[in-house]
């Protein structure tokens, strides 16, 4: 703490320079003069003590003030304290500076401030990449000269902001920004954020209804055809009405089947991991499927081989793999031309367990190939659902592969046949000794 003058303490000071003066110039007989002397000398002191703070604030070689004697030594020692206070706070306000700037770097959004003209201030380096800023050449600039989409100049100029405001980026094309403009102080702060998946997700789940609503409502409006002329006076004769049976029950078993895939599509998103670690003996669910195929095989007649190893098991889901190896093999005997040959394998390939369904049947298109796993997503719907397809049946194999550390392969050669197969990593494997024990046990 430095010591603080008063007025008395002043007021001593000059009582005890000047009274010693007085007194002197009393017994020379000359008082005025000595006084005037001693006053004429003091004001060239604080003249000296003046000019020395002054040169000292001007020039500023040192942070502390140069050393004062008697009354300027409390000025400078004032002086002293105050600039070490300044400094303190000099240095807390930029770390508190830093701080928000951290923080607004942090952000998973862009960040611009504006001053009240429209120019940029300051913005986060996400505004870079997101906006195409270019940090420090556009400080100064205003935001909607470098923003060229006159809806953007529009919106902020009109200064209302209640609502956000949706734009394709000019800046990197196929994404959606979604600008908030938020006044504060004197300023204005535009936070930017990137919702093209938000955008995505809105735009498949509307897709989504509509394609449920659409294969829901094409076999309601058949039942709903049959049993309305059920109603009416004139009955059709009875031939006709064996063919309505028929024709309600595969309209029904359709939208069963519909609602079952939705159900089993929506399980298997919604399952836990945890689910997914039994050890499934997959030789024998392939041999459940081979019996199926065969009988579903009936007409067609195709040459189905199963070549599979008898030791490979691995560990999953049991019902979410037996419907991803049976969508495949079921949609190659739907897709493959009568007396046509279909290899289901199952074998070790290198260190990872391997499926593939090779058909020589329809093939696909190569435009076709990268959607087939959409929901919904069939290459000519008129034929898919004669076999009683849906679209979810690759949505589902999927979804169930991508659960158990895996992922869809298609190949395929439009008129020569297609080629799906996928591959568990060595971690699924469950060990030779491992399954014999257990084989042992049952
Ligand atoms: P679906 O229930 O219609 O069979 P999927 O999701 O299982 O639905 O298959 C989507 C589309 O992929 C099918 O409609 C069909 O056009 C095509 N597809 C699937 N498997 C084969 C295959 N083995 N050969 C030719 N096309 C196929």
């Amino acid at each position: 703490m430095y010591r603080v003058i008063n007025k008395r303490t002043l007021a001593k000071r000059l009582l005890l320079y000047f009274i010693p003066l007085l007194l002197v110039g009393l017994l020379v007989g000359m008082p005025f003069l000595w006084l005037f002397i001693g006053s004429f000398a003091l004001l060239i002191w604080h003249y000296r003590q003046l000019y020395r703070l002054t040169d000292w604030l001007q020039q500023q070689q040192s942070f502390n003030p140069p050393e004062g004697r008697g009354t300027w030594e409390q000025v400078f020692e004032g002086i002293y304290h105050l600039q070490h206070r300044n400094r303190k706070k000099c240095n807390e306000l930029s770390t508190l500076i830093a701080r928000y700037r951290d923080g607004a770097e942090a952000i998973p959004d862009a960040v611009v401030v504006l001053q009240n003209d429209l120019t940029i201030y300051w913005c986060n380096k996400l505004a870079l990449t997101l906006l195409g800023l270019q940090w420090p050449l556009d400080q100064g600039q205003r935001l909607d000269n470098l923003i060229r989409e006159p809806k953007f100049a529009h919106y902020i100029q009109r200064g209302k902001f209640t609502e956000p405001l949706e734009l394709e980026s000019s800046f990197s094309i196929g994404r959606v920004l979604e600008f908030r403009v938020m006044p504060y102080a004197n300023q204005i702060m535009v936070v930017v954020r990137d919702v093209t998946r938000l955008k995505q997700l809105e735009q498949m789940r509307k897709d989504f209804v509509a394609n449920v609503s659409h294969e829901l409502r094409t076999p309601l409006t058949v039942v709903t055809g049959y049993l309305e002329m059920m109603d009416s006076d004139m009955l059709p004769p009875p031939g006709v009405w064996n063919k309505a049976q028929t024709t309600m029950l595969e309209q029904c078993k359709r939208m069963d089947s519909l609602v079952k895939q939705l159900l089993s599509l929506s399980r298997i998103e919604g399952a836990r991991k945890q689910n997914n670690d039994k050890a499934i003996n997959v030789p024998q669910l392939l041999k459940y499927i081979q019996t199926e195929a065969e009988s579903l095989n009936q007409q067609k007649n195709h040459q189905l081989i199963f070549d599979v190893d008898a030791s490979l098991d691995i560990t999953g889901a049991e019902d979410e793999l037996r419907s991803a190896f049976s969508n495949l093999v079921f949609n190659a005997i739907h897709y493959t031309q009568a007396n046509g040959k279909i290899t289901v394998c199952w074998q070790r390939n290198k260190d990872q367990a391997y499926f593939s369904v090779t058909d020589n049947g329809d093939g696909i298109a190569a435009e076709h190939i990268n959607r087939l796993t959409e929901r919904f997503y069939r290459v000519d719907k008129a034929r898919s659902r004669t076999t009683g397809g849906s679209g979810l049946g690759l949505a589902i194999t999927k979804h169930v592969l991508t659960r158990h550390q895996s992922e869809l392969n298609i190949s395929s050669v439009l008129g020569q046949g297609s080629c799906f197969s996928f591959a568990f990593p060595s971690n699924k494997i469950v060990a030779i000794a491992n399954k014999q024990q257990k084989q042992s046990e049952s």
